[in-house]
């Protein structure tokens, strides 16, 4: 019991050792306006995202049609350039496969499946799907999934052996693929969609697109969620129709200039 405790302890001390190494306690997030603690570094996000990267592409082929994929690039370019979140790069990739399906990983690359890409008509609509995104990105809602599951394995590791602290800290980047992977295609809770939603609405007004397209991406997904197949999308994003709600509330709070 008492040697429990002392590890436990230790844990506490780690993780103030790790936060007091990042600079701070806490780093001021402009996207939501809170203060939070992030465990993982900007430069470590990179590396976890460059190896998803990697492992999707194995199991995913790129789309080699030069006209679709230079929109995305070009739309995401733009939406991306006005995000609160500019310690990274952002990277828009188009993945050839027949389903409506959006969803982003650590260190700013986002993903659009051309099933999904193909049903939207306007830059608009392209736009909102990104702008979503990006509000993610930006909130650091990805990387805070990650993050979670990492503490997690921390203290499990932390409590069951005595690694030494330099070797817990190299964990934080070698989260096995199979983790790694699952945590891509888990869905973000209520709050972060909402948060994802007024980021992206806020975005694509910045970015000079109509801030309807959200609402008619929205709209498309519900009438296909009625349909025989379940879009992909709605898993990792859920909430489609309180989401649809809180949209147009939010887009009347734009226009009223509240
Ligand atoms: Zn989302």
């Amino acid at each position: 019991m008492k040697r429990n405790f002392s590890r436990i302890f230790f844990f506490g001390v780690f993780i103030f050792t790790v936060i007091l190494t990042n600079g701070c306690a806490t780093t001021y997030n402009a996207a939501t306006g809170r203060r939070e603690i992030i465990i993982i570094p900007t430069n470590e996000e990179v590396t976890m995202g460059e190896d998803i990267h990697r492992k999707l592409l194995t199991e995913f082929h790129l789309s080699q049609d030069k006209n679709k994929v230079g929109r995305l690039k070009r739309i995401g370019a733009r939406v991306s350039q006005v995000s609160d979140r500019q310690d990274f790069e952002y990277h828009f990739f188009l993945v050839e496969k027949d389903e409506l399906n959006a969803f982003t990983v650590p260190g700013g690359n986002i993903y659009m499946f051309t099933g999904l890409f193909d049903k939207l008509k306007t830059d608009d609509e392209i736009a909102g799907v990104l702008a979503h995104e990006v509000g993610h990105c930006a909130a650091r809602h990805t990387i805070k999934k990650f993050q979670a599951a990492v503490s997690y394995s921390l203290i499990g590791s932390i409590i069951l052996n005595t690694l030494q602290m330099e070797e817990q800290l190299q964990r934080i980047a070698t989260l096995s693929t199979d983790v790694l992977m699952n945590l891509v295609f888990s869905a973000y809770g209520r709050r972060d969609e909402f948060e994802a939603d007024r980021l992206g609405i806020k975005y694509l007004d910045l970015a000079g697109y109509n801030v309807n397209g959200m609402l008619e991406v929205l709209d498309v997904l519900k009438q296909e969620s009625k349909g025989p197949r379940m879009p992909l999308i709605l898993q990792t994003h859920p909430y489609v129709e309180d989401r649809i709600e809180a949209v147009k509330k939010e887009i009347e709070r734009l226009r009223s200039g509240g």
